[in-house]
């Protein structure tokens, strides 16, 4: 028999038994078996997985397991301490979502221009931050070093004073977001989805200005904001393009939608 050792980390060990949570242990396996297979006959179901690395190195669920090989497995949910492997992942296996805390108005105004999933609202208190940030999985967003070391937050960011341009553009290679930049397709507002609205549809709804210059416009379903590309998605999009590295071009819009004026 071969054998590997296995390490589970953050919620991942709420499926282990007790003997298992927490520690290094050895598992004995013969042939061939992928490490996916491992993971869920020792209880751990891999939609649940977002990282493996073995010995070091990040692998996918395919990989077959071989003598004397160490296994660390990370939840789906982004931990604070999977802050030195995360280099590693490739692709990340779901979208990564976050929770703001409050004073964190612009990180949060252009992680949603974007397109990235960013809940926030200001009368939340510290413990309701906690709370969603694990109902719904979501990563939080904080300058607070304080909220981060509460007991009950296994997921977080620390956002460091500076520029909001190297702000945003930290979180992004740290998480390695690339996949999930989608620009201008969320409610600055109130971050849901936004949709393609045909001009004739929302006429009576846009400044005479507006209507003249513009064909495309996009809606946000749930507050009901009408969106194009005027003078104000021009502001955000320099600020976009920065984050992202590119050198602002205003006529490359392939975007699905603009921002309200
Ligand atoms: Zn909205």
């Amino acid at each position: 028999m071969d054998e590997a050792t296995f390490r589970f980390y953050e919620e991942l060990n709420d499926f282990l038994p007790p003997n298992h949570r927490k520690v290094d242990f050895q598992c004995a396996f013969k042939g061939r078996e992928s490490v996916k297979d491992m993971v869920e006959a020792l209880g751990v179901p891999h939609t649940e997985v977002d990282l493996i690395l073995v010995n070091g190195e990040s692998v996918d669920f395919n990989y077959i397991l071989r003598d004397q090989d160490r296994i660390s497995v990370y939840p789906v949910f982004e931990a604070l301490d999977i802050r030195d492997a995360t280099h590693l992942r490739q692709v990340p296996l779901r979208q990564t979502r976050f929770v703001a805390d409050i004073h964190m108005d612009d990180v949060v105004k252009y992680m949603r221009a974007l397109g990235l999933d960013v809940s926030c609202d200001h009368r939340l208190f510290p413990r309701d931050i906690i709370r969603i940030s694990k109902e719904e999985t979501r990563t939080i967003l904080t300058k607070s070093r304080k909220l981060l070391k509460h007991k009950d937050v296994t997921h977080g960011i620390l956002i460091r004073p500076g520029r909001v341009v190297k702000q945003v553009r930290e979180i992004i290679n740290f998480l390695s977001l690339g996949k999930d930049v989608k620009p201008f397709s969320r409610c600055l507002a109130c971050n849901d989805p936004l949709v393609k609205v045909a001009k004739v549809d929302v006429l009576n709804r846009i400044p005479p200005k507006a209507r003249a210059l513009h064909d495309e416009y996009a809606r946000c379903r749930a507050c009901d904001r009408i969106y194009w590309k005027g003078t104000h998605f021009h502001q955000i999009k320099r600020v976009v393009d920065e984050i992202l590295g590119s050198k602002p071009e205003p006529t490359d819009f392939s975007l699905e939608t603009g921002i309200q004026n």
